[in-house]
């Protein structure tokens, strides 16, 4: 089964994605691991990949789908399904990655839509606290430290890393719900998007997504 995980960024897209892939033996195909992984492989593309990196410059939708199509062909030939996580993120990249699939008589079976309010993921993510000194990641409400703003393994005081901030975390938000929309409305015109709500807890969302795949 062909799948495309949809969702704002905090909704849990890449966890659910993974534990799906797991139990229904698909690839999971996050486009970061896609590229680390090209990048790490020393192929030609992976060259390709490694270059516009260091140079600062985001990775081609032409690239990208190069990537995805090289790995999916693989994926085809062994029988085997695959999970889009993190692409597309466009109407012009999905509509390229339309084309490519369709010359290459690859279908998207189910599109999958992680549906979390602006405010839970707000809530999420500007409750995150790490600590610079030992990586370690805490929530203000669901994972706090034993001391208030102090990392239980050094002592250390935890940050909010600027991603968290509450209005960068709104303004992500509003550019996914801007460029998000004409996506879920392009699938829709070919297939059933399936909504599942991502309020709920890890493995009842991941019950859901399940219970849309059968
Ligand atoms: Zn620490």
């Amino acid at each position: 089964m062909n799948i495309v995980i949809m969702g704002p960024p905090g909704a849990g897209k890449g966890t659910q994605a993974s534990v799906i892939a797991g139990k229904i033996d698909a690839k999971h195909l996050s486009s970061g691991d896609l590229l680390r992984e090209a990048v790490a492989s020393g192929s030609d593309l992976g060259k390709s990949v490694k270059k516009v990196m260091d140079s600062g410059a985001l990775v081609s939708d032409d690239l990208m789908i190069d990537l995805i199509m090289d790995v999916v062909m693989k994926l085809v030939a062994d029988s085997k399904g695959f999970l889009l996580d993190g692409f597309p993120r466009t109407l012009v990249q999905a509509e390229a990655l339309n084309e490519k699939f369709a010359d290459a008589g690859v279908q998207i079976d189910k599109v999958i839509n992680l549906d979390v309010k602006s405010e839970t993921i707000v809530q999420r993510l500007s409750g995150r606290r790490v600590c610079t000194k030992c990586k370690s990641v805490y929530h203000v409400d669901s994972l706090p430290p034993k001391v208030k703003g102090i990392c239980d393994n050094d002592g250390e005081e935890l940050i909010i890393r600027s991603d968290d901030q509450e209005a960068v975390i709104r303004q992500r938000l509003k550019i996914y719900d801007d460029s998000t929309f004409p996506i879920l409305d392009f699938y829709s015109k070919s297939q059933e998007v399936f909504q599942v709500s991502g309020e709920l807890q890890m493995d009842e969302v991941t019950g859901k997504i399940l219970e849309a795949l059968s």
